[in-house]
């Protein structure tokens, strides 16, 4: 793309989970469940995607609740945003901005560790975080993660012209046009995804929108793992399924000008950032 914002995108996974389901969640054994975020690197600084699990839960997973017992992290510094951002030779002082899908315990772990960078979430997204309702958002969010209060820019819900037929919100505070805020209902309560106009086209990273690489097939495959998880996750179960089945025809359609990943994707996770998740 001429004059692109857009320099470099690095694909990090910020926690492998390893649940003890054997081959039903993601037909690998063992399980193994990425975290992917996207560092981009842009004319203007550098822009993070979703955080994964922090230091401080790497220190201290008890603060990540009882979802821990589930997710089985890999508690492993080396895994997390900050030191894969250092890695790369850079310091978090770099990351201006972090777009977050939404403020689930495992994607917002690693917000403070970027205590100076903008965070930019949509504002009932916000809401539902700082004043969580019932059983289900008292476990997803945690206080510990906002706790040194991020520099937060919320977005209502005033759409730009919809991408793809979904509601959209466009020119993001500081950052470039390539780089928009979708509307992915149903997995929470301001659950977007985050599409970024490359030279490749369009790489939409859809959250927690669906969980394996077969379901955006031609024929869907959703493993029994998925399935359970899907039923206790989403917020809006039958609204999520909507998002999940109107996300797969768009990309079936548009497959020379869209690609997707999902945040839990593994298989997605290795062929883009063309690494192997440990085992
Ligand atoms: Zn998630």
């Amino acid at each position: 793309m001429a004059n692109s914002n857009i320099i470099a995108l690095h694909h990090l996974n910020c926690c492998t989970n390893r649940p003890g389901v054997g081959r039903l969640f993601n037909e690998r054994k063992p399980c193994r469940v990425v975290s992917h975020c996207i560092l981009i690197e842009t004319g203007s600084g550098l822009v993070l995607i979703d955080t994964g699990i922090g230091l401080d839960d790497m220190k201290h997973p008890e603060r990540l609740g009882f979802m821990k017992i589930f997710i089985r992290p890999r508690l492993d510094d080396n895994e997390t945003a900050i030191r894969q951002v250092q890695k790369l030779g850079f310091s978090a002082h770099d990351v201006q901005h972090i777009i977050m899908t939404h403020l689930d315990l495992d994607h917002a772990g690693g917000i403070p560790d970027f205590p100076h960078a903008k965070v930019h979430v949509l504002q009932r997204e916000y809401e539902a975080a700082m004043m969580p309702h019932g059983f289900k958002e008292n476990e997803r969010y945690r206080k510990a993660h906002w706790a040194h209060s991020p520099d937060w820019i919320t977005y209502k819900e005033q759409y730009n012209e919809p991408w793809f037929g979904f509601d959209s919100i466009k020119q993001l505070n500081g950052l470039p046009p390539e780089i928009i805020l979708v509307r992915l209902p149903g997995h929470s309560r301001g659950h977007c995804g985050v599409a970024i106009h490359t030279s490749d086209g369009w790489l939409l990273h859809a959250g927690d929108s669906y969980y394996f690489h077969k379901q955006m097939h031609d024929i869907p495959i959703t493993t029994p793992m998925v399935y359970l998880f899907q039923r206790f996750a989403h917020r809006h179960y039958q609204q999520a399924l909507q998002t999940k089945e109107k996300l797969r025809n768009i990309v079936l359609k548009n497959k020379k000008e869209v690609k997707v990943l999902c945040s839990h994707g593994t298989q997605e996770f290795e062929s883009l950032s063309r690494t192997q998740v440990q085992v």
